[in-house]
């Protein structure tokens, strides 16, 4: 932190010399940018961040003073975008340290330990430096160095040779980490290609898909700070996303007497933290929802008046019970029936959470009414067959308690999330890519990523041309065997460029490996739903920015970044003009400046015109007497709007309402073929983004699409059920869906901080569990999963749930003798593969000190660098949601004598025999006109709307 104000005892102090005077040349008064109630923090004020003087902690107790320069940026080491400040070391012309923005909306100058931890990943002695190219077969692990010329050429030329040749399938961008607002989609519409992939089957899909078959919305922005009771379905604080902004907002509740309700097998920091700790057995979330649900209409405790004009409940009596009376109180009656089995008691059976702690909690909610805040991302919703029905069930009961949209209540995300306008909207691509959006997944949110090695092996297409971009599927993905399997056949992915900060375990299977920014060596935009407002910040490269204020020009950000690191920003232009040098493919006019007809946008040109084009920014900006674009440079983050709520409210114009349609009985309005809204109290509102424009309760999608025993909100059985596991074999299941706080997935390995403190992942087991297998701490377990197995060690902990085994995501990072790179975290391993199909990894040695320019790496004290359990995991596409169900039923056992702490061993031809299993379960396309896919659901990149429907 920066200038902290003097408390009163220090002052006195101070002033009568018993202490040094450190504040002298400080007295500038309140520069505090937090106001709410009580959580004021100082920051350096924003006039002196040209020059901003502190003493150097590390000369103590000599009193020397440092001249910095203040660049604000923001984070990229989870989605949350927080914002910082980098401390430019005004001597030499480093960054010094990170600390908070507190002109940022989001998260008001706070971080968690990632955000100032970016120092270490930016002076990391093992990060990539310069452009390399491979030499020998791919993953043996030879470099070159080669200038960026040379890759922007041969890679524009290969991109242009499929393009030229119709083949727009064989190229991919496939991201990890995302943060820049449609910037890469842009640029793959440019292009003409279907070729975004995401990581997103693995990390959100089923959360998504439960919230937007209700309303269209496929994430949860809560207003916890208002909140009178807060509901998490959680791993999600510790799974890293919105960490901070929503733990500072649900602290915040708290203070304010909110009460927090946590639902997690394990007692994590959120659920330690919780006046309710539910620890439901894994995949029974939804009946202990509907059990709520049930308690609260039974009660009366609903919200009769947001129900009768925002749900389709017409429609439900109409499709459900056409034989009775088509009122709003039968409906209600109805909806009691319906859930009938939903018992406390049933919820209890299935989940071990008491039935009065079900009860206690949902009268709770009842009561909280319209300020109710709930969360799911990951966690349940990803771990289970059916789990897209927790976030269902959960938006359920945000749904009859009237919460949703309101203040304290929670808001769908895309309200809070500010889209920009650009300068240049390519058409739609006329191409449909079939190994990101198969037959077999029609509603899947979004491209079955995880599939995409078997879809290759089975001959259903290639990847001529392959991005991975912040994206280490080989480690963070189940079966990574699999991938590496395809990664190294030439015949399925013919050039492999991995766009990355640092090494990771897929960019040793790459033909180039690009080094890309950090966060405070790039330039992105970011919104995020972090609370019910909307704002804008602008991650920008900081050696940049201070270059500039010293009236320095820059052409390219690696100019000023450490080697020649670059970003993707500049690279994408760049490539994008080399692809098409003529214009002749259409391709260069989509990277021509607005601002210089026919000459190549810059980077500053592309940021100015989204901020002129931002409401509210013109303004501020002219009120100080400078540009948009410099006003973000200046304070890194720009508020949009201060709240969001209701948005489904808002009226439609006389003017659009001209010339649309009213459907008397659903009161819906059209226009132009489109659905635009809705009629409420006589009034056209915009209502959801549904086919209703309401939450649909009733979902006829559901049906359409062959799933009618869906089309309400209910409970599905998950694949680690209780039922199907077979305790006396040893059978547990093993979740797997959560890491801690302090690490990312697959970049902490570079942040020495981090690291140091939490290296290992153990199996987290209840004492009762340990005592039956005769374990304590530090044990050795094997860990049997459908594919294989992995060794790790037991560590016997109260915090989990008994009958639940657990081991966190985060670690087990390695590398081969051959390979370099991330030596904080790594473990050296060995990887055989003695027959076809069979792979077996041991460790050869764990992390270990090792000598380079950062003294530390010398005092690395820890040696245990966990087990990479997400190898021996088989896919498990669900088949509605298309997300990967973590969960693994796994038999445990103990170490034979051979086995040892970290040993591997999968069998791929199992691991594909597992995912034909899974696909067995699917309903395909087409759906009702011949559709792939519902034309009114999300998909990044829409294609053509022709190209929606199957010619067969
Ligand atoms: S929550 Fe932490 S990691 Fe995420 S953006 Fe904020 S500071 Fe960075």
């Amino acid at each position: 932190m920066g200038y902290k104000k003097p408390s009163l005892i220090e002052k006195i102090a101070e002033k009568i010399g018993i202490i040094e005077n450190l504040h002298n040349g400080h007295d500038t008064g309140d520069v505090g940018r937090i106001t709410d109630e009580g959580m004021q923090t100082d920051y350096p004020p924003m006039e002196q961040w040209d020059h901003w003087e502190e003493y150097e902690a590390t000369s103590w107790p000599r009193k020397e003073k440092k001249a910095y320069t203040i660049v604000p940026t923001t984070c990229f080491n989870c989605e949350s975008a927080c914002g910082l400040t980098a401390y430019i070391d005004k001597d030499n012309g480093e960054i010094r340290k990170f600390e908070g923005n507190p002109y940022h909306p989001g998260s008001r100058g706070r971080n968690c330990a990632k955000g100032p931890a970016t120092i270490n990943q930016i002076t990391d002695p093992d990060r990539i430096l310069y452009p390399l190219k491979r030499k020998g077969k791919r993953g043996e692990g030879e470099w070159e160095r080669v200038t960026w010329d040379q890759v922007l050429d041969e890679i524009a030329a290969r991109i242009r040779k499929a393009i030229q040749e119709g083949r727009n399938n064989e190229i991919a961008y496939h991201v990890g980490r995302p943060g820049h607002e449609g910037y890469a989609n842009r640029v793959l519409q440019g292009w003409g290609v279907d070729g975004h992939n995401s990581h997103t089957n693995i990390c959100s899909s089923g959360a998504r898909f439960g919230y937007n078959i209700w309303y269209g919305h496929d994430r949860p922005s809560p207003d916890h700070a208002n909140a009178k009771f807060i509901l998490l379905i959680s791993a999600h604080l510790e799974s890293g996303h919105y960490f901070n902004p929503h733990a500072q907002r649900i602290i915040e509740g708290k203070m304010k007497g909110a009460k927090l309700a946590t639902m997690d097998p394990r007692l994590s920091n959120t659920a330690s933290m919780s006046d309710y700790w539910l620890p439901t057995y894994p995949g029974t979330e939804a009946a202990v929802l509907l059990a709520m649900a049930k308690i609260i209409l039974e009660e009366g405790l609903y919200n009769r008046d947001y129900m009768y004009k925002w749900v389709n409940w017409d429609e439900y009596m109409s499709k459900r019970h056409s034989d009775k009376s088509q009122d709003f109180d039968t409906f209600i009656q109805c909806l009691i029936d319906e859930y009938e089995e939903y018992t406390p008691e049933f919820a209890e059976n299935e989940s071990g959470v008491p039935a009065s702690t079900i009860r206690e909690v949902a009268i709770k909610i009842g009561e909280a009414g319209e300020r109710f805040a709930t969360h799911n991302w990951r966690s349940a919703a990803s771990g289970n067959l059916g789990g897209w029905c927790v976030s269902r069930t959960l938006h359920f009961l945000n749904v009859i308690t009237g919460s949703v949209g309101t203040k304290g209540g929670t808001s769908p995300n895309t309200w809070s999330k500010f889209k920009p306008k650009f300068f240049d909207v390519p058409p739609p691509q006329k191409f449909w890519n079939e190994l990101h959006f198969p037959d077999e997944y029609p509603l899947s949110f979004f491209e079955m990523s995880f599939l995409l090695p078997h879809f290759l092996k089975e001959g259903r297409g290639k990847m001529d041309v392959y991005f991975s971009r912040v994206f280490n599927p080989v480690w963070t993905y189940p079966d990574g065997f699999t991938w590496m399997e395809a990664f190294m056949d030439e015949n399925l992915f013919g050039m492999h460029a991995a766009l990355t900060p640092t090494w990771n375990e897929t960019a040793f299977f790459a033909d180039y490996v690009l080094p890309m920014g950090h966060s405070a060596e790039r330039h992105d935009l970011n919104s995020y739903a972090t609370h019910s407002g909307q704002w804008i910040a602008f991650r920008q490269p900081v050696l940049r920015e201070a270059a500039r204020r010293a009236g320095k020009d820059v052409t390219f950000t690696y100019e000023v970044n450490p080697g020649e690191v670059w970003e993707e920003d500049e690279f994408w232009i760049e490539l994008s003009w080399r692809i098409d040098p003529d214009g002749e493919l259409g391709i260069r006019k989509h990277f021509e400046s607005p601002y210089r007809p026919g000459e190549k946008i810059n980077i500053d040109e592309y940021y100015q015109y989204i901020f002129e084009n931002t409401e509210g920014l013109p303004e501020a900006a002219r009120k100080e007497g400078i540009t948009e674009l410099e006003y973000m440079k200046k304070y890194g983050a720009f508020e949009v709007k201060p709240h969001t709520y209701k948005q489904n409210e808002k009226e439609i114009s006389a003017d659009q309402m001209r010339g649309a349609d009213v459907d008397p009985d659903s009161g819906v309005i059209r226009k132009g073929g489109k659905e635009i809204g809705i009629m409420v109290d006589g009034k056209p509102m915009v209502g959801f983004p549904t086919p209703s424009r309401k939450n649909e309760l009733f979902s006829q999608t559901m049906v359409d699409w062959k799933w009618p025993e869906y089309s309400i909100p209910t409970y599905i059985k998950s694949h680690i059920h209780n039922e199907v596991l077979d305790k006396e074999k040893g059978e547990y299941v093993l979740v797997p869906t959560f890491r801690l706080p302090t690490l990312i997935h697959s970049r902490s390995g570079n942040a020495k901080w981090l690291v140091e403190i939490a290296n290992r992942n153990p199996i987290w087991m209840h004492p009762k569990d340990a005592a039956r297998w005769g374990f304590k701490t530090g044990d050795l377990v094997k860990m049997n999963t459908d594919i294989g197995y992995f060794v790790d060690k037991v560590w016997v902990t109260e915090g989990m749930k008994p009958g639940v085994v657990a081991c966190s995501h985060h670690l087990g990072r390695w590398r081969r003798d051959q390979d370099q790179g991330n030596r904080w975290a790594t473990n050296t391993v060995d990887i055989l593969n003695p027959e076809p199909g069979k792979w077996k990894m041991n460790t050869k040695s764990g992390v270990k000190p090792f000598k380079s320019k950062d003294a530390d790496s010398s005092r690395i004290f820890w040696a245990d660098g966990g087990v990479h359990q997400n190898i021996t995991h088989a896919v498990h596409p669900d088949p509605i949601s298309g997300m990967h169900c973590w969960h693994q039923r796994v038999r445990i056992e103990k170490p034979g004598k051979d086995d040892q702490d970290g040993d591997i061993m999968v069998d791929t031809n199992k691991a594909h025999e597992v995912y034909k299993e899974w696909l067995e379960m699917t309903r395909p396309a087409p759906g009702p006109e011949g559709l792939r896919r519902p034309l009114w659901f999300k998909r990044p990149l829409k294609p053509e709307k022709s190209l929606y429907y199957l010619n067969k």
